[in-house]
């Protein structure tokens, strides 16, 4: 299907999250020894390639998608990813997301029973850290995509998106302790360049890889790394709706309309992100280009009033859901600077992380508790597989969760809707239960029948379609021509 380039002036955006866990083990009565000098039998490694066995006798690879269209991989390495389904309201991001980690932790309780049996270690735990620094130190990301119109470019992003993201930490932040001191934002200190095309050199805070998996003449994919993995839902929410309206401000600037972004453009962003991040009561003031200095609050407040604007002139353009979750947002937006500016950690402690985790590691300290103890509390906060800490606070109802466990799990199998995963969730149901051979990505399906090499392929290029065009039925009926005599069940 050729798409037209008449430029599409909607509102309309397609969300993606992708989160790298970390892995580690204990209680290895064998492993005692060693541990005195920090080491463990069993490398994150190894304990990630027999985690993704079951992934493997599924789908022959360790590189796959699940039944909602989420991809589900491991690189080299010992961080297992799971990125979600294009999602077409940041609410469906935030459930495909909470579904990712109820695997991951599935996963990860899998590997602990094999383990415990093959290497005979009854107490030996495999621990999963939804978090961005492991104990040695090195960072792994929480990447937050977004299609965005051509029109906005990148000089543009540079001006006016990096210093929203520099300073959204203040409520985005899920919090760090390292070195005996508290920090806002896990990611700032191992991020440098404001906005590179390379990862592995330099660290920019918008990677800017052009692989839009969509029509490049229409969109780029906005791909954001500066940002912390969240363990609190309405926190992943925030941080997303946020950025999502500040995109829409900048999408409505380039076709002429105006809501002073550029004036927060400040120099080495990246040192006072730092900055921001060690200022646990928000009084640090960042030199503005224009040479005026404000903190933190305000450049949000700032952004804030200016998504009210645009709400007034454009909510009529948005679908009904995002126009609700839209008023939701700058409403909770705007209290939260309130709160933020009276130092109100209690009603903070209700959804922003970094609050959260430091009341606990505090009132530890407080209590006498050690700094490893602290450090302890710090993983525990992020352990999906053996979550005791967060399960707590919000079963006592201390932070609030958006969805029920039910929903999380039902998510796990159903594609979100409006978006080409539909089509993509479909695809995989038929491929678990036919004997043909398959493959997707991103923007194609295809399927061959099992003594053919020639595979029939669909391409999916429009992240906003959900037609099923000749050419998808092509595939599918591949994937029909034969069941399986032994269906598989289905597990991711
Ligand atoms: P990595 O950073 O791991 O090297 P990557 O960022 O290129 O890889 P994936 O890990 O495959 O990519 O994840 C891609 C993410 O982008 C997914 O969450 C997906 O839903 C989202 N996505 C796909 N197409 C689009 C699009 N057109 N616009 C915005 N997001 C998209
Ligand atoms: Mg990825
Ligand atoms: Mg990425």
């Amino acid at each position: 299907r050729t798409l037209s380039v008449t430029p599409d002036t909607s509102f309309e955006r397609i969300f993606g999250i992708e989160t790298e866990y970390g892995l580690s083990v204990t209680g290895e009565k064998s492993a005692t020894e060693g541990a005195k000098h920090g080491e463990t039998k069993l490398d994150a490694a190894r304990v990630a390639s027999v985690m993704f066995e079951p992934v493997v006798a599924q789908s022959r690879s360790t590189n796959t998608y699940a039944d909602n269209g989420s991809r589900l991989y491991l690189d080299v390495g010992a961080h297992p990813e799971y990125a979600t389904a294009e999602a077409r309201t940041v609410s469906d991001a935030v459930l495909l997301d909470a579904a990712g980690e109820n695997l991951m932790a599935a996963l990860a309780h899998g590997a602990e029973r094999a383990l415990q049996e093959r290497e005979g270690e009854p107490d030996l735990r495999v621990h999963m850290y939804k978090n961005n620094a492991d104990s040695q130190g090195h960072s792994f990301g929480c990447h937050e995509n977004y299609l965005v119109r051509r029109s906005v470019s990148l000089r543009e992003l540079e001006k006016c998106f990096i210093p929203f993201l520099v300073t959204r930490q203040i409520f985005a932040g899920a919090g760090t302790f390292r070195d005996g001191e508290y920090q806002i934002s896990q990611r700032a200190d191992f991020l440098d360049d404001t906005i590179s095309s390379a990862t592995t050199r330099s660290r920019p805070m918008i990677n800017t890889r052009d692989e839009p998996h969509a029509d490049s003449r229409l969109y780029r994919r906005l791909h954001v790394i500066v940002g912390d993995s969240n363990r609190s839902q309405r926190a992943t929410w925030m941080k997303m709706m946020t950025a999502h309206l500040v995109l829409c401000m900048l999408e409505a600037q380039s076709r002429g309309e105006d809501y002073r972004l550029g004036v927060f453009a400040m120099n080495e962003p990246g040192f006072h992100m730092k900055k921001i991040s060690r200022d646990l009561d928000f009084r640090y003031r960042i030199p503005l280009s224009g040479g005026v200095e404000v903190s933190a609050i305000q450049i949000q407040r700032e952004y804030c009033d200016a998504a009210e604007l645009f709400l007034q002139r454009h909510a009529d353009e948005l679908k009904p859901d995002m126009r609700e979750d839209a008023a939701v947002c700058v409403q909770l937006w705007r209290r939260t600077l309130s709160q933020c500016e009276a130092r109100d950690w209690t009603a903070l402690a209700s959804w922003v992380d970094w609050v959260a985790k430091y009341q606990l590691i505090s009132g530890a300290v407080r209590r006498g508790a050690s700094e490893a103890k602290g450090l302890q509390l710090d993983f525990a906060y992020h352990d999906i597989a053996h979550d005791t800490v967060f399960s707590a606070l919000q079963s006592r109802g201390f932070v609030q969760a958006l969805y029920s466990m039910d929903a999380v799990r039902r998510a796990r199998h159903e594609a979100p809707r409006g978006t080409r995963a539909e089509l993509r969730g479909e695809f995989l149901r038929l491929a678990r239960q036919s004997p043909a051979r398959w493959s997707a990505d991103w923007t194609s399906l295809s399927a061959a029948p099992a003594q053919e090499t020639r595979a029939v392929t669909a391409h999916i290029l429009d992240p906003f379609s959900v037609e099923k065009t000749s050419e998808y039925e092509a595939v599918c009926a591949v994937l029909r021509g034969g069941r399986g005599e032994d269906p598989m069940l289905p597990l991711i």
